[in-house]
């Protein structure tokens, strides 16, 4: 295959042989290895919990309750609504924000992690809430209405815990794929708050009149380190280090300025920046205090890498808070929640590195392409836009490559009609992998990282994971949850 089939693909292969290698990279502080055990301790933690759960349910005698109708069905009610519980708790700590989950997971990996324990973990609860009214209505022969006025009467905790099923329906009602499309981002991300309410409201049931709590040692230790492990890491890395780290830099807009056709890039300083453990690749949680819409956070990547006195975001004007962005002026306070993501650096394994973004995902790959230590020949960015005239930071990535020996394709056109690609429609002629060859003949050999839009980067990663590339080398952060 020759580069003239490859028509939409225009090479800018950036110096040539000859290239010198860049600065040595400095040794940032996020940059740092993140090594897989990491991931596997975060994903141990879950099961093991549920481990711990189920132990403390069988050394209760919750076995020896299976033996008749009415207890069985109170007993494995019981153990539901523990699993129930452990796994919201679990869904509370995967979006803590804790360092070491982020930098493992990424935040789009664990938000779809979190979705997916919180409809377990609600099924979980609505069978435990069945189970125990079932079971207590056979054994107190009070008939299903007689059963609820008796627990809502007599159980201390029932009332709220009836409450807590309300607040957890409507945040999983509301999250569910049709009716979270029907709301705006921040109605839901508002009501989905309530979920905290609903954690609160449920824990009192469980310690006034849960059989496996109360009076039990053990258990009572567990759930109390659970409990205070969930809440201690909200408080410190959803709130704590944000104000703290906001407090400390002191962050100011130095610079705005328009980038392309229809985005903004802004250039942040700080006192201190060089102790932000930031890493190109990775995103903030950004609001900017005197502007409107400051109460809303705007996730954007760094589109620079971050060289210890200033930070630098480029977002695509997309809504009304993108689109502010072109407003600010400079002196204006900026708040920061980050970074987070595991786009960077220190999830490298091997000397190859593919960057391939498209649209606006291009800014952790700019990020990226400054930062890796490489040398010449080690790095290929692939930047897919629609037209020649949507590509960003077109000198800056040209002077970059030159610097560091980097190889530069962009693919440009319009989107396949025929078929699902990541390629133009004008490259029909080619396969997904193919083409990824033909740009990357070695590619089984690179860690390839990808941003772009959710559907563009399952096709990449596709196509990446048949060109021979492991699942472990694949790094993506999508720009949506
Ligand atoms: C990890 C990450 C990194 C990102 N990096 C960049 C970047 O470098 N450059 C860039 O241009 N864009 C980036 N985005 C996308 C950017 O955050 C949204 O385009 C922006 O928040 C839209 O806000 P709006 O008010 O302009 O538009 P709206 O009309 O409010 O929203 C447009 C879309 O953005 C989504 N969105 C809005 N607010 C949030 C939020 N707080 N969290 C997640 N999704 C939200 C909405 O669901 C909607 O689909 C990133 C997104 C994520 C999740």
């Amino acid at each position: 295959m020759s580069t003239a089939t490859l028509h939409p693909m225009t090479e800018h292969p950036m110096p040539g042989p000859g290239a010198r290698p860049g600065p040595a990279p400095r040794p940032m502080p996020g940059g740092r290895p993140t090594p897989q055990w990491w991931r596997d301790a975060a994903g141990a933690f879950t099961w093991l919990t549920m481990l711990v759960v189920v132990a403390l349910w069988v050394r209760n005698g919750g076995i020896q309750e299976l033996a008749t109708v009415g207890g069985g069905l109170m007993s494995l009610g019981r153990l539901l609504g523990l699993v129930a519980s452990q796994l919201l708790l679990v869904q509370v700590l995967l979006m803590a924000r804790i360092p070491f989950v982020e930098r493992s997971y990424g935040q789009d990996e664990l938000a779809r992690r979190h979705r997916l324990v919180g409809f377990w973990s609600f099924n979980l609860m609505v069978a435990h809430l069945l189970l125990t009214w079932f079971g207590y209505a056979v054994q107190t022969r009070q008939g299903l209405w007689g059963t609820i006025v008796d627990l809502v009467a007599n159980y201390p905790g029932i009332l709220l815990a009836v409450a807590a099923v309300v607040a957890l329906t409507m945040v999983t009602v509301t999250s569910i794929k049709v009716s979270r499309s029907a709301l705006r981002y921040e109605s839901w991300h508002l009501l989905h708050l309530y979920a905290y309410l609903g954690v609160g409201l449920a824990v009192p049931h469980q310690l006034w009149s849960g059989q496996d709590f109360v009076g039990n040692r053990p258990a009572t230790v567990f759930w109390w380190t659970l409990y205070a492990a969930a809440l201690g890491s909200v408080l410190v890395w959803r709130v704590g280090v944000p104000i703290a780290r906001t407090l400390r830099h002191r962050l100011l807009v130095a610079e705005v300025r328009p980038e392309g056709r229809d985005a903004t890039t802004v250039v942040v300083t700080g006192r201190d920046l060089d102790r932000l453990p930031a890493a190109a690749g990775q995103f903030f949680q950004w609001r900017f205090l005197d502007a409107p819409g400051a109460s809303r956070a705007h996730p954007y990547s760094l589109s620079a890498a971050p060289d210890g006195r200033s930070l630098r975001i480029t977002a695509a004007h997309l809504g009304d808070g993108s689109s502010a962005l072109a407003q600010l002026t400079p002196g204006a306070r900026v708040m920061i929640e980050g970074p987070y993501g595991r786009l960077h650096g220190g999830v490298r394994t091997r000397r190859k590195v593919l960057l391939i973004g498209a649209g606006i995902g291009i800014t952790p790959m700019r990020a990226l392409l400054e930062e890796l230590p490489q040398a010449p020949g080690d790095v290929t960015l692939v930047y897919r836009a629609h037209a020649q005239d949507d590509v960003l930071f077109a000198d800056e990535l040209l002077a970059l490559a030159g610097q560091r020996g980097a190889r530069i394709f962009t693919v440009l056109g319009g989107r396949a009609t025929s078929r699902e690609s990541w390629l133009p429609g004008s490259a029909a002629h080619l396969s997904d992998t193919d083409a990824l060859r033909h740009l990357v003949p070695d590619l089984a050999d690179h860690d390839v990282y990808i941003c772009g839009g959710p559907r563009w980067m399952d096709l990449v990663r596709e196509a990446a994971l048949a060109g021979g590339v492991p699942e472990r080398n694949i790094h993506l952060e999508r720009f949506a949850y």
